[in-house]
């Protein structure tokens, strides 16, 4: 959890995936959601962290979200049920997960006594979720690089208008992909990485993943765990982590019969499991911007898995990947196709999800959660669970432009648009930026200040 990345690239994995019995997961239809998550996520902390700190942290995390099922379930019709994960602070799902990891960082640092300095990327969810989230911590300073200009105005205000100190949103003079850059530059500065003791929060972190496995487990508690009927799950994909959660549920016991992967135009993953080869491609913008990826990062945990945990065989994929921009499956595509289906949702496709939900069902959805929409509907099982990653009001150009209608800001956020904002610009470069987090970090040993 702290250190995000391990120091050799590698991603961390469980030794073992805990299994829950049957009857563990039946008597979670009369628990709240916290305590389904406390039953899900304490197999994976040990001796760590105690059942009682667990739960303690997991009512105060989930207790800001503006509803009290935190991730309610909507079915617009039968065999089709939106499972809304937006309703945390910042309006898309990053939340359900950060607001845990904000807790867990803060308690595990001050048991140690120690510090975190967290950087992140971010082209719009992952920086206001984490800003958000760690504004209060008093152990963990956070910084998130953005490319000025290059994200939404609601996306920017979330970052900017948080006024603790511990919290700096950076400008970047750059693209999102020279934001990457200067994390990944810091991380592999080892001298500057254990000086300001380095920590990541983007989703290849595995506690972020372990607490998005909560919501499958949730999802089938309320809508029946019948043996004679499986459910399905549509899940919007870019990184692969929140559908990764959703092989991880299964591992652990939840019955579950198809993840279905859901991508925009940029179809990675579609094609991989159509043709047995990952190959990446230009990444093209679209409507569902969180989700125009062309490496889905946590796809390398899957990939360990899928091969029987053959370390080796998994090292020389990502080095192909690495040198040519391609591998190929070879005997893991039918392990691949078993595990997940695939659907690509263009973008007439998601605008006319968009205003067709609307019209039948009065429901409006985001374009990210509209592909997972387009998805369900091409693979038509019997009953699927759509995973919404975000409120359409984060998106209003987008949603206007297929709609003509600006959604509005749900009630609660109108602050955004008079708070002050607080923002630095930055260079792109390594030096500038390095030099700013040193002196505006506490966890830095030895700089005066
Ligand atoms: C991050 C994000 C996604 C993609 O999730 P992954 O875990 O990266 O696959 C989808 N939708 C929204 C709104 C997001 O913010």
């Amino acid at each position: 959890m702290l250190a995000g990345l391990a120091r050799d690239g590698g991603l961390y994995v469980p030794d073992i995936w805990p299994v829950l019995s049957p009857e563990t997961i039946a008597s979670f239809s009369t628990k709240s959601f916290a305590e389904i998550a406390v039953d899900v996520i304490h197999p994976f902390t040990g001796d760590e962290i105690s059942r009682a700190e667990l739960a303690r942290m997991a009512s105060d995390a989930y207790a800001v979200f503006n509803t009290p099922e935190v991730t309610p379930l909507k079915t617009l019709k039968p065999g089709l049920t939106i499972l809304e994960l937006f309703h945390g602070p910042t309006l898309a799902f990053k939340d359900v997960a950060m607001q845990l990891l904000a807790r867990l960082m803060d308690h595990v640092l001050t048991k140690r006594g120690r510090r975190a300095t967290i950087v992140g990327a971010t082209s719009g969810d992952t920086g206001g979720a984490a800003i958000e989230a760690f504004r209060t911590s008093k152990r963990v300073d956070v910084f998130i690089l953005y490319p000025e200009g290059r994200v939404s105005d609601v996306q920017r205000k979330m970052m900017t208008t948080p006024a603790e100190k511990n919290v700096h949103a950076l400008a970047i003079r750059g693209t999102f992909d020279d934001c990457q850059a200067l994390v990944k530059g810091m991380f592999n500065d080892h001298g500057f990485r254990d000086r300001v003791e380095l920590s990541g929060v983007n989703s290849i972190n595995w506690a972020r993943i372990v607490a998005q496995v909560t919501y499958y487990f949730y999802a089938v508690s309320r809508l029946g765990v019948a043996a004679s009927k499986q459910l399905s799950f549509a899940v919007p994909t870019g990184n692969f982590g929140d559908i990764f959660a959703g092989y991880v549920a299964k591992r652990m016991g939840l019955p579950v019969h198809k993840l279905i992967i859901a991508s925009n135009e940029n179809d990675i993953l579609p094609r991989a499991v159509s043709t047995g080869v990952y190959a990446m491609r230009d990444v093209i913008a679209t409507s569902s911007p969180s989700m125009d990826i062309q490496i889905s990062s946590n796809f390398e945990r899957y990939l360990f898995e899928a091969s029987g945990r053959d370390a080796g065989r998994v090292c020389d994929l990502m080095g192909a990947l690495a040198t040519k921009g391609s591998f190929e499956l070879g005997d893991l595509t039918q392990v691949l196709q078993k595990d997940f289906a695939a659907v690509c949702a263009t973008e007439p496709d998601v605008a006319d999800c968009i205003r067709s939900t609307e019209e039948r069902y009065g429901y409006q959805l985001d374009p990210h959660t509209a592909c997972a929409f387009v998805a369900a509907e091409q693979v038509a099982d019997e009953h699927t669970v759509v995973l919404s990653t975000a409120h359409p009001a984060k998106f209003p150009d987008a949603i206007e432009a297929i709609t003509n209608k600006r959604p509005p800001l749900p009630p609660g956020f109108e602050h955004l648009m008079t708070d002050n904002e607080r923002f630095d610009v930055l260079p792109n470069s390594l030096a500038a930026v390095e030099e700013f987090v040193l002196h505006h970090t506490r966890a830095a040993s030895g700089v005066s200040r």
